[in-house]
């Protein structure tokens, strides 16, 4: 096992005999992000990045969009920007955002190739507070869109909002963990896990976020690479 994998997984409060061989998913298409989706994905871009759909538009500093392969099989999807996305723009930067990069790592997956990361809101709640309903109500086309663009073959929802919201239900995450289900039009498979930023302040959660990341690399693996 190389040894960044082992730190991945140290990241995470893994014990290294756990997954022996990590799997390692190929990088789905494209060169450039965002060749494949030509000027739609650029004007989705675009009209994010000038939303004043909903009040978050008064007090954000930027829109954050999403990061990472816009032809990619995995699409991840948060809560929200916290205060340093808002700064630079870029989904999960703070400090659960280096955990979320050390779980996807640890199952071969790293924003860099073959993972898109969006929220499910476009700009940052005041303090951090949960998304308002009519704030995910606005912002949810836009993610739609993006799925849409993307045609992901796995969701991860990572936390209580993004689960509930996408999965529309009020069931509590640990309910959801566990099983794959099906969003949107495409009944796309989504599999819920704990959001990082929670991993960080309850650490004794992770191995079960652990067994969640190993079901969503299993499934991956089982229905779409089998053989591999
Ligand atoms: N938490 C999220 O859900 N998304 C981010 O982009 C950062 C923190």
């Amino acid at each position: 096992m190389p040894g960044v994998r082992l730190q991945y997984l140290d990241a995470l409060g893994i014990d290294t005999w756990m997954p022996r061989r990590a799997q390692v998913f190929p990088a789905a298409l494209p060169s450039a992000p965002g060749a494949a989706m030509g000027e739609d994905w650029q004007s989705l871009q675009d009209e994010v990045a000038g939303c004043v759909k909903c009040a978050l538009a008064a007090t954000r500093t930027r829109t954050v969009f999403g990061v990472g392969n816009p032809n990619a099989d995995w699409l991840v999807i948060g809560e929200a920007p916290g205060a340093e996305e808002d700064r630079q723009g870029e989904p999960f930067v703070g400090a659960a955002g280096k955990l979320l990069d050390a779980m996807l790592h640890a199952i071969g997956l790293s924003r860099a190739e073959n993972v898109f990361i969006a929220n499910m809101l476009k700009c940052r709640p005041p303090g951090n507070r949960d998304p308002k309903p009519e704030e995910v109500a606005s912002c949810l086309p836009y993610l739609m869109r993006q799925i849409g663009a993307i045609k992901p073959k796995l969701i991860l929802a990572v936390g209580r909002i993004a689960a509930q919201n996408l999965l529309a239900t009020d069931a509590p995450l640990a309910k959801l963990r566990g099983r794959v289900h099906r969003f949107g039009p495409l009944s796309t498979a989504l599999i819920v896990t704990y959001h990082p930023a929670y991993l960080l302040r309850s650490p004794a959660e992770k191995r079960k976020a652990w067994e969640d990341l190993k079901f969503a690399r299993d499934y991956f693996k089982n229905t779409f690479a089998p053989g591999s």
